[in-house]
């Protein structure tokens, strides 16, 4: 029996970088996968048909994370498709980094829009059809960044901070429906949102990581099938650091 066997697992932001991989183990692992994206069409098919092959259902579906309209009908249509939602893995994220003093207000909106608000939409729609079927994982990717903060970063660690909040706050809200939701602070994992970082050496950050190297995405996606089967039946309202060290 593989750990999420008739599990209806939604994935953000699943195109690339974490939330692929995410997809990708949760659907080794059994699960039937519904999976959005904001602009990568041709990557997105790509994934579909990866996950299909690998003998799972699987959908991919264009819809922004940030707008509360699409995620009520991203809902009703994942729904309607798969007849319910067991795991739900809010990852869809950006990150516009700026010194405070050049930071624009729609910069700083973009990023709350794009990584709290989407956390909000969505959970609000999931927890209908969890409280229904008194079971369901809710997982949010904060990070290490939400943890400590970041010169440079003070949009997105606020944001990041915001969805350890907001994780803490719902897990005690609906923990007595079997509802369980936690959140994953990754460090600095290797995808296209930390490109940048090896820009001038990536050596001197792995001074920093007691690891002494950037995370892979499997990293993170391992601790997202914790959380998400039955394994972690017990956990809830925490947040667990796959960060090599940093966050020590
Ligand atoms: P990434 O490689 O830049 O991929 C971002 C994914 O999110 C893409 O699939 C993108 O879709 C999607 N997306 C972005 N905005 C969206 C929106 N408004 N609606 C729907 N989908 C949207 O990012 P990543 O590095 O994998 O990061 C994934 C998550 O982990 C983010 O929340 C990030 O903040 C968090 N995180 C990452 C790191 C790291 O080191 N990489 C560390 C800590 C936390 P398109 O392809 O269509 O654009």
């Amino acid at each position: 029996m593989k750990l999420l066997e008739n599990k209806v697992a939604l994935v953000t932001g699943a195109s690339r970088g974490i939330g692929e991989a995410i997809a990708v183990k949760f659907a080794e692992n059994g699960a039937a996968i519904a999976f959005t994206y904001l602009s990568s069409d041709e990557k997105a098919k790509a994934l579909e048909e990866r996950l299909t092959a690998m003998g799972v259902k699987a959908k991919g579906y264009k819809s922004d994370a940030g707008d509360f309209k699409a995620a009520e009908q991203l809902a009703t249509d994942v729904m309607k498709e798969f007849g319910t939602i067991d795991i739900c893995v809010n990852n869809a994220g950006i990150s516009k980094d700026n010194l405070l003093l050049r930071l624009t207000p729609e910069q700083w909106d973009d990023v709350m829009q794009a990584n709290l608000k989407s956390v909000y939409n969505l959970t609000k729609q999931v927890m209908r059809p969890m409280m229904k079927s008194r079971a369901g994982s809710i997982i949010n990717l904060s990070s290490v960044v939400g943890v400590k903060g970041n010169g440079g970063q003070s949009a997105y660690a606020a944001s990041k901070a915001g969805i350890i909040g907001f994780t803490k706050s719902v897990a005690q809200e609906i923990g007595s429906r079997n509802i369980r939701c936690n959140a994953i602070a990754p460090g600095f994992i290797e995808t296209d949102m930390t490109h940048y970082l090896k820009d001038g050496g990536a050596e001197k950050w792995f001074e920093k990581i007691p690891l002494g190297r950037f995370g892979k995405t499997e990293d993170v996606a391992n601790a997202a099938l914790f959380l998400a089967s039955d394994m972690s039946l017990y956990v809830t309202g925490q947040v667990i650091s796959v960060c090599g060290g940093m966050s020590m």
